[in-house]
């Protein structure tokens, strides 16, 4: 009752250095607290960590999240450190002798670990870490389980992991008592959500979903011409002097070529794809951080996990794999809430590209037109000319959206200005 909510308050306060909570933030640690299992679908950059790491805190115990990536995982740990939250992961890089100081921390009589991070694959190889999960199973000192990035359990995602898949034997090993089990994603679309909770055997979990609606994010789409890039960013650089953005490219050969073209113009860019040595990623990521370049060229292997809130455009240089991908990577804009912009350089030419990837990829033919299914709908969303492209991207997330909110607000879309200004010019000739 009322303790818990000032308990909540106080430890929000006290250990994460926030007043107040966000969206569904406290619905979806109140039913986490209860023992309800509980599914979170909530946009980027919204706050889903805090729904499992606040209750963490506050129960004894410890916490296994599962998460996909070293990267993500190594970037929470970091964060949980400066906050003085006892925190360690169990990746592959580790040594065996820093694996078995964590196994020995997690079995000692009270465990200073409030969370542990663990790659699913950890959990379906790692006997011993299943062993220690059992001791503290019976101790009743294994709080709850935690998968992040719910999505990749669903072969319709575009992140799929298998290992993902085999997570559902948390719940068929540690029955009694039962250990609460909160999932959490960003990809909201119907299928892949049905997918999730099926596959993890979550069917009755409370689900909390807030809106997908970014109110802040302006999205327009030009076509893709010889200097449209250019002349964009240098816009970009008079309305946002000193700030930062992201150029989406389909390739690394691309990231490249637009890069080099930014510099022939005079501006500064960086690229950043999977092709880099880990020395270099990280200096470009941090250079990126610290605003100390105008662009940077990037492929979508960057961004996943990278918290930056004042990033105030990003630019399609070539098209997105789907609606969802364009949504996830828009959505890197604007996160600290200031306006920001959203652009498309569209040419129908780089769908057929993009087409051509695909059917050239070696994957199942399920999955292969999945994917080419995904472009048309990419493309459906560049050729409509009427249509609100706030609400086709939120309604591509099962959202109901009224384009009104979109045409009153600060930052219309493209579709919704252009509407916008056909009504004043009616009402000019309007003599009645
Ligand atoms: P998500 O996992 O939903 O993408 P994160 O959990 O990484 O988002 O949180 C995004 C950012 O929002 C983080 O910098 C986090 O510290 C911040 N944040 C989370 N909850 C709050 C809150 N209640 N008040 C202010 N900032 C918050
Ligand atoms: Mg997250
Ligand atoms: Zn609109």
């Amino acid at each position: 009752g009322a303790e818990m909510n000032e308990e909540l308050y106080s430890t929000l306060k006290s250990k994460f250095g926030f007043n107040q909570f966000r969206h569904r933030q406290k619905q979806c640690i109140l039913s986490t607290l209860m023992g309800h299992d509980t599914f979170v679908l909530m946009p980027t950059g919204a706050g889903k960590s805090l729904c499992y790491q606040l209750p963490a805190v506050i129960l004894t115990g410890v916490t296994v999240v599962v998460s996909p990536l070293r990267s993500l995982i190594e970037d929470q740990k970091m964060k949980m450190k400066e906050l003085g939250i006892g925190c360690e992961a169990l990746t592959a890089d580790l040594s065996t002798g820093a694996q078995e100081d964590i196994y020995t921390e997690l079995c000692s009589e009270n465990p200073s670990i409030k969370l542990l991070y663990v790659t699913p694959e950890k959990i379906s190889a790692s006997g011993r870490l299943n062993s220690v999960f059992y001791t503290l199973h019976r101790r009743g000192l294994l709080a709850r389980f935690v998968i992040d990035e719910a999505h990749c359990v669903s072969q319709w995602g575009h992140d799929f992991r298998p290992d993902y898949t085999k997570l559902h034997t948390l719940r068929e090993k540690f029955h009694t008592p039962p250990v609460p089990i909160i999932a959490l994603t960003a990809t909201a679309t119907p299928k892949i959500v049905t997918d999730a909770r099926d596959n993890l055997k979550m069917q009755n979990s409370k689900l909390f979903i807030s809106s997908f609606v970014r109110d802040n994010l302006k999205y327009d789409l030009i076509p893709k011409a010889a200097k449209s890039l250019i002349n964009v960013v240098e816009k970009m650089k008079q309305l946002y002097p000193g700030k930062s953005g992201i150029v989406y490219c389909l390739s690394r050969k691309e990231c490249e070529t637009v890069q080099m073209m930014l510099t022939k113009a005079g501006l500064s860019a960086e690229v950043y794809h999977a092709g880099l040595n880990d020395n270099l990623r990280v200096s470009v990521q941090k250079g990126w951080l610290a605003n100390k370049f105008d662009v940077i060229c990037a492929t979508i292997a960057f961004g996943m996990g990278i918290d930056k809130p004042d990033v105030r455009f990003v630019i399609h240089y070539s098209l997105p794999k789907s609606i969802e991908g364009y949504y996830q990577e828009t959505g890197r804009a604007g996160r600290d809430g200031m306006p920001s912009y959203c652009l498309m350089l569209y040419s129908y030419h780089d769908s057929i590209r993009l087409r051509r990837m695909i059917e050239e990829g070696n994957t199942t033919t399920g999955v292969r037109s999945m994917h080419l299914n995904n472009v048309l709908q990419v493309v459906a969303y560049c050729e409509n000319v009427s249509v609100c492209r706030r609400k086709m991207l939120v309604e591509h997330f099962g959202e109901v959206y009224d384009e009104q909110s979109c045409r009153n607000s600060k930052t219309p879309c493209d579709v919704c200005e252009r509407q916008r200004k056909n009504q004043e010019a009616i009402r000019l000739f309007d003599v009645t």
